[in-house]
């Protein structure tokens, strides 16, 4: 899924919403307030969650709506990959989770790519997978789109899953959930079969837009920045990635290896502008750590706590 994909908020309708829900999406907690507005006639308003720090639409579009909204767009354009030079994530993901998978030495890998488009990113993380020396990688795919990428190296397999139901249980080296989680009304269940995939000291990495203190800061300025609902339901940060261990019940002993703003997405020759408005607004978080927010997106590195017994 290309978050990038789906540039401008669309209105939905009373009867393209499902009812108000008091109950945090991620955690169910109903201590929430409301941080700004989303949409007038029917009223549909960001929630922020005082116990998971997640940020939710207090309103989710109907399952046949987003199905609508998704089908429409796989109908009308083939998929573009919208990171400039995708091999960059492929890198900056395997730079952070290699030292913590452990030795790979000849060893058959298993990589769950939710949400992974048609499995670009996860293609290109298996190459350098082998060529730090795994014996073959699997490739389990979980997307809308129907399309998959070409593969000529036999030692890469690509095969998909209709949905998280089919996905292994804790045999996972890698979970990819880039740029997915925003798109999914209620994501806890998802985040359970994700992190259940995960073998222990399998490598979980997220990237989520995080973009409520920047909407707060254009307000100001008498600006308007999209969110791109319902594209985007969801906008998590620092905070709630750093609490996910405490706040949700993700089924598997974690520890948070690597949260940070999350990698640039584009690169200098190719969006000059973009790409240097990027660096500077995340710069200071080095710095500010949590309480500075103007960063975009946030991404995490999340282990499973390794030392049970692999299963098989
Ligand atoms: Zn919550």
């Amino acid at each position: 899924m290309q978050a990038a994909a789906f540039h401008c908020s669309a209105h939905l309708s009373e009867d393209e919403l499902l009812p108000p829900d008091p109950a945090c999406p991620f955690c169910n907690s109903e201590a929430r307030v409301p941080v700004t507005s989303l949409q007038e006639n029917p009223t549909v308003a960001l929630m922020h969650c005082r116990h998971c720090d997640a940020t939710s639409a207090s309103r989710m579009p109907r399952p046949e709506v987003l199905e609508r909204y998704y089908g429409d767009y796989y109908e009308d354009q083939p998929e573009q990959v919208t990171f400039d030079r995708p091999e960059r994530l492929a890198s900056h993901i395997i730079r952070h989770t290699f030292a913590s998978l452990g030795q790979l030495g000849e060893r058959d890998v298993l990589i769950v790519d939710f949400g992974g488009g048609d499995g670009t990113h996860s293609v290109l993380a298996a190459r350098q997978l082998l060529e730090r020396g795994a014996r073959t990688v699997r490739i389990v795919l979980v997307d809308h789109n129907p399309t998959t990428t070409t593969v000529d190296d036999t030692r890469i397999v690509v095969v998909r899953a209709k949905d998280l139901a089919e996905i292994p249980h804790a045999a996972a080296d890698l979970v990819l959930a880039s740029a997915i989680l925003e798109h999914i009304p209620y994501p806890k269940d998802t985040l359970a079969m994700l992190f259940a995939a995960l073998r222990p000291g399998g490598m979980f990495y997220a990237r989520t837009p995080y973009v409520v203190p920047l909407m707060k800061l254009a307000r100001i300025a008498h600006l308007d920045l999209d969110f791109t609902y319902p594209g985007h339901v969801h906008d998590l940060g620092a905070r709630f990635w750093n609490g996910v261990g405490e706040h949700l019940d993700l089924g598997v002993p974690i520890e948070i290896i690597r949260s940070t703003p999350s990698i640039v997405e584009t690169t200098f020759d190719q969006h000059f502008g973009r790409t240097l408005a990027a660096y500077v607004l995340k710069a200071p978080s080095h710095l500010l750590k949590e309480r500075y927010g103007l960063v975009g997106g946030w991404e995490v590195f999340i282990r499973r706590v390794p030392g049970e017994a692999r299963r098989h």
